[in-house]
């Protein structure tokens, strides 16, 4: 049984009172915030802000395409988020997300009637965001598929039938690659390992936008554990370095229901930081083994489970009164954010 900590937890010690022993593990933490830790069943989430929400979408179609200007559109299904591209030749797809799927086609169609899909771009290997793959080359064949050698390599050895390999790679950090087609002009760059070894931004000169999947969340609290972070710090990298490496009016991000903009990679950055810093308060002011009874103490697993719920319980209780009305989903997933951010500290090293 995990021993954090919410206001519910009073609730639910009263219900387990034939269990005395559980009863006294959930008491929380001292200065504990009231927000709900994970592994608990939480039923009132704080309520999504304007600011987290898109446009609408018809209910009808199920999906909504944003003109972004310049022969480029962002397609969504309200969470997640592609991109495609009207060349004159036909049509660059970038990314093919299962839970869009078919409406990939239909906007397709839509956006240029009859048009070939002459290219794919993938952002990365991740099958929520490519795993449609195979059904667009199955209506396209002969079409071209592009990505970083880094995928490619992902993708080889996963063996998946729904994301057919690269048929073009180009390999290296910052060497950007441009894929040209019909007038039209992407280019492609890998900035190092981040979200997931390979992850590239897509970046759009015509209508300055910038395509980065699973690393900024325009509104919204990134997705748990740094939305899966394979390297913490090559996202702290990325998400510090974006706004001044393009000059994008649009970010397709890859999640929620409306593109961002540079006020989001700050908003977002600015929450990164606080949160690093809240990380590095708490783990400097927390004492190791402090409170626990003395037969645990020679159990080191159970001293850090201890160490780490109490720096997270203080980071979560630090950051909450500065963000939970700014960002959507902030209760959700502070907690995940919080023990990530003290783990990268401890292993990656403290520098932002
Ligand atoms: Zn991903």
């Amino acid at each position: 049984m995990r021993t954090r900590t919410f206001a519910g937890w009073l609730m639910l010690s009263a219900s387990l009172a034939a269990s005395p022993a559980l009863t006294q593990e959930l008491t929380p933490y001292p200065g504990a915030s009231d927000i709900a830790p994970p592994m608990v069943h939480n039923d009132h989430y704080d309520l999504v802000l304007e600011a987290g929400k898109g446009a609408d979408i018809d209910p009808a179609k199920g999906y909504r395409i944003d003109d972004l200007g310049a022969g480029a559109f962002m397609v969504t299904e309200g969470i997640y988020q592609m991109m495609i591209v009207k060349t004159d030749e036909g049509l660059i797809v970038v990314d093919a997300p299962p839970p869009i799927g078919d409406k990939i086609l239909k906007a397709a169609e839509e956006i240029a009637p009859g048009a070939k899909i002459t290219h794919l771009v993938y952002s990365h290997a991740h099958v929520d965001h490519i795993g449609f793959a195979a059904q667009i080359v199955a209506t396209n064949p002969g079409m071209e598929i592009v990505a970083h050698q880094e995928t490619a390599d992902i993708l080889a050895r996963a063996g998946d039938a729904n994301r057919p390999m690269p048929t073009v790679t180009f390999d290296g950090i910052d060497q950007p690659f441009t894929l040209t087609a019909g007038g039209q002009s992407l280019e492609l760059n890998y900035s190092g390992p981040n979200h997931e070894p390979g992850n590239i931004e897509i970046w759009h000169a015509d209508s300055q936008t910038l395509m980065l999947i699973d690393v900024v969340f325009p509104g919204w609290m990134m997705w748990r554990r740094m939305a899966i972070a394979h390297d913490i710090p090559g996202v702290f990298d990325l998400v510090g370095s974006i706004n001044a490496k393009y000059d994008f009016k649009t970010l397709v991000s890859g999640h929620v229901g409306r593109t961002g903009t540079k006020a989001d990679v700050e908003a977002q950055w600015a929450f990164m930081t606080d949160l690093h810093g809240a990380a590095m308060k708490a783990l400097g002011s927390t004492a190791i083994a402090e409170g626990m009874r003395a037969e645990d103490t020679t159990n080191p697993w159970a001293v850090f489970d201890n160490f780490i719920d109490r720096v997270t319980v203080q980071c979560v209780a630090e950051l909450a009164p500065t963000w939970r009305d700014k960002l959507s989903g902030f209760d959700v997933f502070i907690y995940d954010q919080c023990m990530a951010m003290e783990q990268s500290i401890r292993v990656d090293g403290p520098s932002l």
